[in-house]
Order: structure tokens, then C-alpha cells, then sequence
């Protein structure tokens, strides 16, 4: 007997910003995520990003985030990556919690419309320091996602501070907490 087999690589992606599909190319394949960005959206927040600041996230040490005002990404750095992404290259203009790879983000309400999104210190004090212009310092947040599979949770420290109009998102430390295994996930 012949088995068809399942296409690990989504064909089409979702664009996290139009909720359009496109031909991502299998290049935002990640398994744990139906969102990529399509190069016209992509385009957009490419100008938001502007020259000078994906050099200077670069030359920061900690992973870091900066995010625009309706909390999608518009810049990260190698850090970053390392840190929190098991699937590269990503794209900017996600929000935060797709990038993150956080599994309410994959619910319907999407990432920062869900109950859960209530209690996430990331958003919270990002939006905190978006609306006060204050730093927020070593705020305690949570993260569940998938990593290899498995569910983990990641605690973290993180720091939001005022960049202009954007905000920047540092991961002051974490650890990865394995989860038993279940199947509500
Ligand atoms: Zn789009």
C-alpha cells in the first residue's frame, strides 16, 4: 500500500498583516505558525523600519524586539533569533506573539485579542511604556509554546523601553520550563 505523503512545508501562507495567502516559498515554512508576511506588507513595514535601526538592534547583546504601535514587529535582532526561533528566516511585520511563536497567538482572537492575552506582561508593559513613555524594568512574563515538538514554557525577564514612536522589547534573561505532555494543546 502507497501512503500519500503530508507536505511538512505549508504551500501557501497566510499574510499575518492582509490575511491574504500567498507563495511564501516555503521560506516562512515554520510548522507552528500559518503566518508569514506578503512581500507588499512586508514592503511597508520595511519603510517603517527604516535605514538605522536593524543596525542598531544588531549591535545590541540581548535579543531584543522593536515593535510599532499595533504591537507587530518591525525589527529584531540575531539575538533574538538564536533565542526564541527554531525556524528562520522570519519575516518583520508579524505581531509579537507570532513571532514569539506563542500558542495563543494561534488561537481565532489571534495574538493580544484572546482572555489569555489579558495576563501577557509582554503586551501589557509594552503597551504600558507605548502609552506613559516609561521604561518598564524586569517585568516576569510568560511564553508557551512548541520547541522540537513539545510544549514548553519559557520564563522570562523583559524590559520595555520608548523608542520614538515604536517600542523596544529587551529579553533581560530566560529559562525553558518543559511541559508534561497533554493533548489540549
Ligand atoms: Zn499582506
Amino acid at each position: 500500500m502507497i501512503f500519500k505523503q503530508e507536505p511538512t512545508v505549508p504551500a501557501k501562507t497566510l499574510c499575518s498583516n492582509c490575511m491574504r495567502e500567498f507563495q511564501a516559498g516555503g521560506i516562512f515554512g515554520d510548522p507552528n505558525s500559518p503566518f508569514g508576511v506578503c512581500p507588499e506588507c512586508e514592503e511597508i513595514f520595511e519603510h517603517q523600519q527604516g535605514q538605522d535601526l536593524k543596525k542598531y538592534v544588531d549591535n545590541l547583546m540581548l535579543p531584543t524586539l522593536v515593535v510599532n504601535s499595533d504591537l507587530r514587529v518591525i525589527a529584531f535582532n540575531g539575538s533574538f533569533l538564536k533565542a526564541f526561533c527554531e525556524w528562520s528566516p522570519k519575516p518583520i511585520g508579524l505581531l509579537t506573539g507570532e513571532l514569539l511563536g506563542c500558542l495563543n497567538a494561534l488561537l481565532a482572537e489571534r495574538c493580544g485579542g484572546s482572555t489569555a492575552c489579558l495576563d501577557c506582561a509582554i503586551h501589557r508593559s509594552a503597551l504600558e511604556t507605548l502609552n506613559t513613555g516609561k521604561l518598564q524594568k524586569n517585568i516576569r512574563a510568560q511564553l508557551t509554546r512548541l520547541e522540537g515538538g513539545r510544549k514548553v514554557r519559557r520564563e522570562l525577564l523583559v524590559s520595555t523601553d520608548k523608542l520614538g514612536d515604536l517600542v523596544k522589547i529587551t529579553v533581560d534573561s530566560f529559562y525553558t520550563v518543559l511541559e508534561p505532555f497533554s493533548d489540549d494543546i
